[in-house]
């Protein structure tokens, strides 16, 4: 991996932009808020967009059906001055059974699916010594990525 410094703001703003971009024909709302502004990590940029890529893209995928699907990413410090990224949707939920289970490789419910970008995904955070956790409910579903 290639660690350095960066813009979290900028990390979610290109996102964003890509995700806006590819639900442009859906009611698909999706908003960024980073506080405060110029908070940085210390990561592999490249590693870190597709683990969000990923989530987002779960996030849209599990709100198709929905009338007015809102997908929120949100960056800030914890109270241990940790930086938390957390990506937010208003879907139908994970029930609890399958909270275990999604994170394993293989894990989908979707026809189509891989069930890899999770399992990845929190190998990823792994090595940035972070992690990847998930609450959920119905009507709210929050991945947390904690650096
Ligand atoms: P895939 O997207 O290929 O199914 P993932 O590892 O990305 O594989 O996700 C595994 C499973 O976790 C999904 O099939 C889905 O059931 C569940 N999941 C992930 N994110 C969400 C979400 N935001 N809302 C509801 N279910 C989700
Ligand atoms: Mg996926």
């Amino acid at each position: 991996p290639n660690f350095e410094q960066v813009s979290v703001r900028s990390l979610l703003a290109r996102v964003v932009n890509l995700m806006k971009n590819d639900y442009r024909h859906t009611p698909m709302v999706i908003e960024c808020q980073v506080q405060p502004d110029e908070l940085e990590v210390h990561a592999d940029p490249e590693l870190i967009e597709m683990v969000l890529i990923n989530l987002t893209k779960n996030a849209a995928e599990a709100m198709l059906q929905d009338s007015h699907p809102l997908i929120q990413l949100k960056a800030f410090p914890d109270a241990h001055n940790r930086i938390v990224v957390e990506v937010c949707d208003n879907g139908p939920g994970i029930v609890p059974e399958a909270l275990d289970k999604i994170f394993i490789p293989f894990y989908t419910t979707k026809k189509t699916g891989s069930g890899i970008g999770l399992s990845w995904s929190r190998q990823i955070m792994n090595l940035h010594k972070g992690t990847l956790n998930v609450k959920s409910k119905p009507g709210q579903t929050v991945f947390t990525m904690r650096f």
